[in-house]
């Protein structure tokens, strides 16, 4: 069972690097098919193949020999690891769609880190995907109302600190797709949960900010994409809740 989750993440993980690759540019994710971007020549099923068909063209495109990103099997690596991982942890409980939604919405957080260092942006229409995939597991977790309090949170918060960072400085401080995200994820944290990941997301970006200037890889002025510590601060809350608890308690 576990395996075969695995195969499904791998496959997942295959549409995960097209969301990468076209969202930020605005192309249909489904039409038309992969082509090659050296030579354009469109991609065969059998070079389409996860993992296997970059091991098997030694990373080589197979007409023009143009290199393929080693992005692409790592993200479907990481892929077929976690949903295996997700579904040895779920087998136990036997709910299928509670495991079905947590792999998809593990897939979706991945997407969005990699365009957000890439390209500084979470796109709408994974912030609005990720919004349902919260939304059915609180229902079935009957945490719903607790859920749209943690939306209204989630937006409403980091609104207001934007805004009055920028009677302040004058600059604006959060993207719109941050507070989206933060939205999305308050549907599934609650208010107390969306609390919490505005602060160690905030904690977290400002460390590494400082870090970042510090060893003078990063201009003071030029702003760093935030989605990936929220993103990862979020990924302790949803995937290792009882660690996060432990962290909780011994820090506060
Ligand atoms: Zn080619």
């Amino acid at each position: 069972m576990s395996i075969l989750f695995g195969v499904f993440g791998l496959l997942i993980g295959s549409f995960v690097n097209v969301l990468i690759y076209r969202l930020p540019i605005s192309k249909n994710i489904v039409f038309p098919r992969s082509s090659c971007p050296h030579c354009g020549r469109v991609i065969t099923w059998y070079e389409n193949i996860p993992l296997l068909s970059y091991i098997l063209l030694w990373g080589k495109c197979r007409s023009c020999h143009g290199p393929i990103s080693i992005q692409y099997p790592i993200i479907e690596l990481i892929n077929g690891v976690a949903y295996c991982f997700l579904a040895s942890n779920y087998v136990l409980q036997g709910e299928l769609l509670p495991l079905v939604l947590r792999a998809l919405i593990f897939s979706l957080l991945t997407a969005h880190i990699v365009i957000d260092l890439r390209h500084q942006l979470l796109p709408d229409g994974i912030n609005f995907f990720l919004a349902i995939f919260f939304f059915i597991l609180s229902i079935l977790n009957e945490q719903w109302v607790m859920g749209l309090y943690g939306m209204a949170l989630g937006v409403a918060l980091p609104l207001l600190v934007t805004y009055l960072f920028y009677l302040v400085k004058g600059v604006v401080g959060l993207g719109g797709g941050d507070i989206k995200l933060f939205g999305a994820l308050g549907l599934f944290l609650g208010p107390l949960g969306i609390i919490q990941n505005i602060f160690f997301s905030c904690l977290l970006g400002s460390i590494m900010g400082l870090a970042l200037i510090l060893v003078k890889a990063l201009k003071r002025e030029k702003p760093i994409p935030f989605g990936p510590f929220i993103i990862t601060v979020a990924g302790f809350q949803i995937y290792f809740p009882e660690y996060f608890k432990r962290l909780l308690t011994l820090i506060f």
